[in-house]
């Protein structure tokens, strides 16, 4: 059972949407790939849990914070006196251990991943005993590698880890677990309890400075993410993938997307008029706005804010 499912972070959200629009350097595009295969990994391991039908709790991506340190826990399931805890890695290609240390076969070293996991699982100890329940549950956690190109050398026997080639049986052991697992109310109550701390503000994140100016302007495409330039009879059509989508909806994605990385600006006329640059008249984004948003309106200045319904 899904209690939390994995999201977009705003923070990949924004990354999507300014590699678009803009030229990253390539370290802020290095770590945009980064985000996006860890998302990737993460999604790929939910929707197997999802598919194993376990009578357990599953808890993705949670945010939370403790004594000023926030910790990011890839994935829970929360079962019959266990907890098992997973960081999940997409690594792809070959890496080897070394006196502790974790390189990648060109001899770059990479943040050890073990180490991120033992700070999660001395938290999850942690708000276990909070809550009164380290006598009850234990936690197992372990590294789990979702992507099947990859291969680790040197690794110790002791490694708490799932490699690509033991991840079906590690799947088919929880399976036969959960057909006997019982789950009363108290871990109902922790998997909520866990969730209701989860952190919904964005992460301070490496987010590149730009302004209203800089990332190029214009409507992007809902399906293959190319530019568009082209509306005929009230459908917007790109064409690259021939994706049709009406003038409507596309504001709407538009100025979501304005919203998201311009959190600050007041969502005006003339700013989305200016965004979307193809839509032909002004009357259209007004027209769209006024029908989805709360028009508030000021002497010199009118703007728009979401509806609290919405
Ligand atoms: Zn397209």
């Amino acid at each position: 059972m899904l209690i939390k499912p994995l999201q977009v972070s705003t923070e990949l959200k924004i990354l999507r949407s300014l590699n678009i629009r803009m030229q990253l350097s390539s370290s802020e595009k290095q770590y945009y790939t980064n985000l996006e295969k860890g998302y990737e990994g993460e999604k790929k391991f939910e929707a197997i849990l999802l598919e194993s039908k376990l009578n357990d709790f599953i808890v993705s991506d949670l945010l939370l914070e403790k004594n000023n340190s926030s910790y990011q826990i890839d994935s829970l399931l929360i079962s019959q006196k266990t907890i098992y805890l997973f960081e999940i890695k997409n690594f792809a290609g070959d890496y080897y251990i070394e006196m502790d240390a974790w390189y990648s076969k060109s001899g770059s070293e990479i943040k050890n991943p073990f180490d991120q996991l033992k700070r999660n699982e001395s938290l999850l100890r942690r708000l276990l005993h909070d809550f009164s329940l380290s006598s009850t549950i234990t936690v197992e956690p372990y590294l789990l590698f979702i992507n099947p190109e990859f291969t680790l050398y040197q690794a110790p026997l002791h490694l708490p880890a799932i490699f690509p080639t033991q991840l079906n049986r590690f799947i088919d052991k929880l399976k036969i677990q959960s057909k006997s697992s019982k789950l009363n109310r108290t871990y109902q109550k922790l998997a909520e309890q866990l969730v209701s701390l989860h952190l919904v503000k964005p992460r301070i994140s490496r987010i590149p400075e730009y302004k209203f100016d800089h990332p190029k302007k214009g409507i992007i495409c809902g399906s293959c993410c190319s530019s568009i330039s082209v509306i005929i009879e009230n459908k917007v059509i790109c064409h690259v993938c021939g994706y049709r989508e009406s003038v409507d909806s596309t504001i709407l994605r538009s100025v979501e997307e304005f919203v998201l990385l311009f959190p600050d600006r007041k969502i005006t006329t003339n700013d989305i008029f200016e965004w979307c640059q193809v839509i032909e008249s002004k009357k259209t984004i007004r027209r769209v706005l006024k029908k989805n948003f709360h028009y508030i309106k000021q002497a010199r200045f009118s703007y728009f804010i979401p509806r609290n319904d919405s």
